[in-house]
């Protein structure tokens, strides 16, 4: 790091016992250090980016292990980073993704574009445009995802338009041209294509999903022991699965190599989950917000922010806030699934 400069929002404060404070108040963010010289506290003062790391050092040579220490907290960034590898236009839209990203990710970086960029360059294939689909789609459009591909077999009828982002021009068309087409019209830099696919069997996730770095699966049929998502479980691909049982919403992150979907639902069952989403009863909001969180999910496997493994789910209960869940499963001895990607490892 050449200048380093606190981050604004993890300016550090002391405490009434000497120690300091960073990171806001933010659980998972923020964080205390002792720092009993008070060396701390002065090389937290002198990194406001106006000197560089050498100066510093000048400054404080007895300091080079905690400022090292701090450079590797995560609150400290480059104040004079390179330009991004991003249009002028691009920089204005997805300057609000930095500032989130550079507040949430605690990993040092030579850039705050560095994660935007791991957006653009990733691909991401969005099964199933109902209630969950066109919420999680818009959102990883306007976030900068450069490659979506949508795939759905129906057309909008309307009973769909209680939840579902489509309007009454479009009830009889497509569900994914007119994904295509309002996805289009959110972000013309991205690339999005869409496909009226039926996901009928095992071998046709397996198609679907090649060349794509990520899944979002929005679709829910074929439900069961023999539905999609165990399809999905075994597609060798990281994804993100999400829904809603009612006022149940939730959703399940996975990747290769951590604990999965079979072994999460065997812990769910243990603990009350329903992972499987079966009943018809919807709102727009329950279905947005398992979109979104689906969204989210996809962000956090690109750019690794949260940087929280993967092999987990959680959920929120709209008829009861405060009630949530997460359930993070073990892999089990006996599973297939979790026991191919040991071998693979
Ligand atoms: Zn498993």
């Amino acid at each position: 790091m050449r200048r380093p400069c606190v981050k604004p929002e993890h300016r550090p404060r002391r405490l009434p016992n000497g120690d300091i404070r960073i990171g806001g108040e933010i659980h998972g963010l923020a964080a205390e250090i002792e720092d009993p010289t008070g060396l701390a506290w002065q090389a937290l003062q002198l990194m406001d980016g106006t000197r560089s790391l050498a100066d510093i050092l000048d400054q404080l040579p007895e300091s080079a292990e905690i400022v090292q220490a701090l450079l590797d907290s995560g609150h400290i960034e480059e104040a004079a980073p390179d330009p991004p590898d991003l249009t002028a236009a691009e920089q204005v839209r997805y300057a609000r993704n930095v500032d989130y990203f550079r507040w949430a990710d605690l990993t040092p970086r030579d850039t705050p574009w560095e994660l935007q960029l791991r957006l653009k360059r990733a691909r991401v294939l969005v099964l199933g445009l109902g209630g969950v689909g066109t919420h999680a789609a818009r959102a990883l459009a306007a976030t900068g995802v450069g490659t979506l591909h949508c795939a759905d077999p129906d057309v909008v009828e309307p009973s769909n338009l209680n939840r579902q982002l489509y309007g009454e021009r479009d009830v009889g068309r497509g569900k994914a041209e007119a994904t295509v087409e309002a996805l289009r019209a959110v972000n013309s830099d991205i690339q999005v294509t869409g496909a009226t696919t039926r996901i009928a069997t095992p071998e046709d996730l397996f198609e679907a999903v090649e060349g794509f770095d990520v899944l979002a699966l929005c679709a829910d049929e074929p439900k069961g022991p023999d539905g999609i998502r165990h399809w999905a479980n075994r597609a060798g691909i990281p994804w993100a699965g999400g829904g809603y049982t009612g006022p149940m919403v939730s959703v399940g992150v996975f990747a290769p190599g951590h604990p999965c979907y079979d072994c999460l639902l065997a812990e769910g069952e243990r603990r009350g989950v329903h992972a499987d989403h079966s009943w018809p009863g919807v709102l727009s909001t329950s279905a947005g917000l398992a979109g979104l969180m689906t969204a989210q999910a996809v962000i956090s496997l690109i750019t690794g922010v949260p940087d929280t493994e993967p092999g987990y789910a959680y959920g929120i209960n709209l008829a009861c806030p405060g009630d949530a869940t997460f359930v993070r499963p073990t892999s089990r001895d006996e599973c297939e699934i979790c026991g191919l990607d040991r071998q693979l490892l």
